[in-house]
């Protein structure tokens, strides 16, 4: 899947020009000297994992009925174990953006990873993007996943980050919502052009919105005057691990802030069933490079310092 071509996503034309290599990844212990050979940046930034199974992505919506979903293998336990011990491995602590619909069904696992010093936050209760719901739709949605999530991880969840980044700027009330319903940040608008979400012109960093909520905005670097994302996802795997380095030092030279990055637990499974009927594009997107994901992970964790959100802002979010 490494012959990938300009034409697969518009999101990523100039970065696209190498196709990542196919077998240079190094061992783990080779790539913490190769990093100490350049100085790690004193910037600590945010390590987000978006908490949700492999047939809830947006991409695959008209595929599954929500009505189906209890009726799916999960795969979720697993993949998170991986990702908590890379985190423990590391020593990062990590926020969680975590459907409510995982945690009513997930609830000890959700407990353990908060016992291991991670935020929960919501990421909503079933995956409904913003801009298919009413503003009462969204209170609902929301108080119902943050009660969930607070009692089974016996944390205050104060973040959320929309599903799919799906505010628009039609749906900026939903700030109004946050801030009523107990939230302190969002993470949620993606300052890009896309063809499923973003808002190209909206600021690049953390910055209060007028309901008091701060909203996190994922990653982006600016080449020839165009947002582009730098933030994980896609485009992490898709891209060779050396660009996405290279992004987040240039963002870090350019404009001093931390770094917001995301996954999903599904992105290091390489064995998820394959899901048919989707357009070739959205498959591509779905399952370019999954076996070399928890390599690339672990990598990232090593040349950057690493933390959850609420710690990474708290002086412009108010501290735990
Ligand atoms: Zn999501």
């Amino acid at each position: 899947m490494s012959t990938s071509t300009a034409s697969v996503d518009p999101g990523v034309p100039v970065l696209m020009l190498t196709p990542p290599p196919s077998h240079t990844l190094p061992a783990p212990q080779q790539h913490s000297r190769l990093a100490g050979s350049r100085a790690r940046s004193a910037i600590r930034n945010a390590f987000t994992i978006d908490v949700e199974e492999w047939f809830q992505v947006s991409a695959f919506e008209h595929r599954i009925a929500r009505e189906h979903w209890g009726g799916i293998d999960s795969r979720l336990e697993g993949v998170m174990r991986q990702i908590m011990s890379l985190l423990e491995r590391r020593g990062v602590r990590a926020t969680f953006f975590t459907l409510g619909w995982i945690a009513e069904r997930h609830g000890a696992l959700i407990r353990e990873v908060a016992e291991q010093g991670h935020e929960i936050a919501s990421h909503g209760f079933d995956h409904r993007r913003v801009t298919a719901l009413s503003p009462q739709a969204l209170r609902e949605d929301v108080i119902r996943t943050r009660t969930l999530l607070e009692q089974v991880s016996g944390q205050a969840v104060t973040g959320y980050r929309a599903p799919s980044f799906s505010v628009s700027p039609d749906t900026l009330w939903i700030y109004d919502v946050l801030a009523e319903t107990g939230h302190r940040y969002s993470s949620s608008i993606f300052p890009i052009a896309h063809d499923h979400y973003g808002i190209p012109d909206a600021p690049r960093f953390a910055h209060a919105r007028a309901s008091g909520i701060v909203e996190i905005p994922p990653t982006t670097v600016v080449l020839g005057g165009r947002n582009l994302p730098a933030a994980g996802g896609g485009y992490f795997r898709l891209l060779p691990y050396g660009l996405s380095r290279a992004a987040i030092r240039r963002m870090h030279a350019r404009d001093g802030e931390p770094a917001v990055f995301y996954f999903h637990p599904w992105e290091i499974d390489a064995d998820q069933p394959r899901m048919t009927g989707v357009p070739a594009r959205t498959r591509f997107r779905h399952y370019v490079n999954l076996s070399r994901m928890l390599a690339k992970l672990d990598r990232l964790l090593v040349d950057f310092h690493w933390g959850r959100m609420d710690e990474v802002f708290a002086d412009r979010i108010g501290g735990r």
